[in-house]
């Protein structure tokens, strides 16, 4: 990306401590700073950040009460974490930012650029004075669904029980009642779930600003939407991660990340299925033997992320039993692996990053959701761009049956033809609305460049 002119500002971002919220954040600090600002992460103890991979921007670390005993929030349950960070961060996050501000020798501070989820920077913003611009790590689609959650569940949406699943919602075609977040979670789940969206939503409403990691030719008609209902100006600026530098890797990461490619190295174009479910969801043991016996029956090469380190015991144990052609690691250099011509298919669990990553490597997919917006993403995958193929849990999980006929669908019939192209055109929108000058995110990011100039604290 091209160096502009310094800006004499820096912007201060706060990312949610998990991979799919820090990422983005990283990659939206480096387009910003390769815009002339200059960048300050202000993030938790739990989860940080890589700071030697970048080095041009500051960090400051903040406690956040989760390396006390017994708490109940972790990564596996989001629903807890995210209201207890925005209870335990506040202190911490406005003091911090206090003596960030009042560094007589640092250039004035233009905004703080926050994760949505973090709604109780709105309070800190106002007090401080310092405009907050807000980046929603997820898509437009869902978040245009999340702005009228509130009113679906006034229509008793919510409420449906098993058998109606499987019906429209006719207010958001094409998704249908089992796509809604939390729908077959308990009553106070989808309570948590509702709360944490209201939050989410009116944060973004009251913000200077909003930020998506998306791009107008794949999601014009959910931003027009989301313009229409939000008083604050969009922009989509994505696909992030094509505007960055990879950041440099630690030793580790860069060992498994020769490994990783070296293998690929050694197969024919489109060849091998890569499986990941994202740095959040988990497999359950009895899923392991499903996917592996499919994948060796499939007859292709696999590289396949099993995680937790004690997913990767079990994956271990039952690969050694194959007699397939296999790679299973417990991380992989994602971007590397989408970007390699071996790779002919992405199984994914529809994560936003992933989605938008596979997306622009033009890798087709096989789509298993397993919670939060991630049914939202799946449909428009699937039913909207028409660039991947359903492969749903059953009530056992992931069954046998249905995975081979999602990796036959691709891989056989003309219907996987047909996905293919649709997604080379998919991919050549998602380069060009990157082109200098014309390109809708280029233009985007020059409009939010200007935008954070024109913020009077
Ligand atoms: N990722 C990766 N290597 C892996 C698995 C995931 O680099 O083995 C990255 C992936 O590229 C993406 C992020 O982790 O940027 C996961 O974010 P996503 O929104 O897809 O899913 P989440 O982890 O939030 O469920």
């Amino acid at each position: 990306m091209e160096q502009h002119q310094r800006k004499g500002r820096r912007v201060v971002l706060f990312p949610v401590p998990l991979k799919g919220h820090i990422n983005p954040m990283l990659h939206l600090g480096q387009i910003l700073h390769s815009n002339g600002f200059s960048v300050v992460v202000i993030h938790t103890n739990f989860n940080s950040p890589d700071a030697s991979s970048y080095r041009h921007f500051t960090f400051h670390r903040i406690s956040d009460g989760l390396d006390d005993q017994d708490h109940p929030a972790t990564t596996s349950n989001v629903l807890s974490l995210f209201p207890y960070l925005n209870a335990s961060c506040l202190e911490p996050f406005e003091a911090c930012l206090r003596e960030v501000v009042s560094d007589a020798a640092g250039e004035p501070v233009a905004c703080l650029v926050v994760d949505a989820h973090f709604h109780f920077t709105q309070g800190v913003s106002k007090r401080l004075r310092i405009p907050r611009i807000v980046l929603r790590t997820g898509g437009a689609c869902s978040f245009h669904l999340f702005t009228a959650l509130p009113l679906l569940k006034g229509k008793g949406y919510l409420q449906v029980q098993d058998p109606k699943l499987e019906d429209p919602i006719v207010e958001f075609p094409p998704l249908k009642v089992k796509d809604l977040p939390a729908i077959s979670s308990s009553d106070s789940d989808k309570d948590k779930l509702l709360q944490l969206v209201i939050s989410m939503v009116s944060t973004a409403k009251n913000s200077a600003g909003l930020i998506l990691n998306t791009f107008e030719g794949l999601e014009q008609p959910s931003l027009d939407e989301l313009r229409r209902e939000l008083p604050v100006p969009i922009f989509s600026i994505g696909p992030f991660h094509k505007l960055c530098r990879p950041a440099n890797s630690r030793s580790s990461v860069a060992h498994n990340k020769a490994a990783c490619i070296s293998w690929l190295d050694k197969h024919n174009p489109r060849s091998v299925i890569y499986v990941s479910f994202g740095s959040i969801a988990e497999t359950k043991e009895s899923e392991f033997e499903e996917i592996a016996c499919c994948l060796r029956n499939s007859g292709r090469p696999f590289l396949w992320v099993a995680r937790p380190d004690s997913d990767v015991r079990t994956a271990a144990r039952i690969s050694s039993g194959l007699a397939g052609d296999e790679c299973i690691v417990k991380w992989a250099p994602q971007l590397e692996v989408l970007s390699h011509p071996s790779v002919g298919a992405f199984w994914t669990h529809c994560g936003w990053n992933s989605t938008m990553e596979g997306i622009s490597e033009g890798v087709p997919m096989i789509c298993t959701p397993c919670f939060a917006e991630q049914m939202v993403n799946s449909r428009f995958i699937c039913d909207v761009w028409r660039v991947g193929v359903e492969l749903e849990m059953g009530r056992n999980g992931l069954e046998r049956g249905r995975i081979e006929r999602a990796i036959r669908r691709l891989f056989q019939e003309k219907e996987g033809e047909e996905i293919r192209n649709r997604m080379n055109d998919l991919k050549e929108k998602a380069s060009l609305c990157l082109k200098q000058g014309e390109g809708s995110s280029f233009n985007a990011i020059d409009g939010l460049a200007r935008h954070i100039m024109l913020l009077e604290s």
